[in-house]
């Protein structure tokens, strides 16, 4: 008679599953084939918060809150889906402060602040693009400038 082999799941990889509130527990149970109560109690041991439909997780830090309106696109841009300014300057809220994207963006592509005004470099012709090594300040133009690039 054939051993039918039933892959042991245990608890380790059900608690891994278990990153968020977001997540619930009967996506987890279909995923590794095992019962809702089983995902359940993994959460209870963990004390982990119950799954609410729908809660959006507070994001907590500037990148997460970038990262979330920044879709790329197909041809090497970036479109933000966030919020606008009526002049169409994408506007990035979190905590309580506004900024426009470039700033955000730029600052967390260079690793530095931006110094003077955001442009676009002159091979981006899409306008509001946010893709952050489409965006340069005042230090960066001035540089390609002076190395001869007239644009
Ligand atoms: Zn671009």
């Amino acid at each position: 008679m054939a051993r039918v082999m039933v892959p042991v799941v245990t608890d380790q990889e059900i608690a891994r599953r278990l990153t968020s509130p977001e997540v619930s527990n009967l996506s987890v149970a279909r995923d590794l084939g095992v019962s809702w109560g089983r995902v359940e109690e993994v959460r209870r041991q963990l004390e982990l918060p119950t799954y609410r439909r729908g809660r959006r997780v507070p994001e907590s830090t500037w990148q997460e809150a970038v990262q979330r309106r920044v879709k790329e696109t197909s041809d090497g841009h970036a479109e933000w889906t966030g919020n606008r300014h009526p002049n169409g300057t994408p506007l990035l809220s979190w905590r309580g402060r506004t900024q426009t994207a470039y700033r955000v963006v730029f600052r967390l592509h260079h690793a530095r602040e931006p110094e003077g005004n955001i442009t676009h470099v002159p091979d981006c012709q899409v306008e509001h693009c946010v893709a952050g090594g489409h965006l340069e300040d005042r230090r960066m133009r001035d540089r390609r400038r002076a190395a001869g690039d007239a644009r």
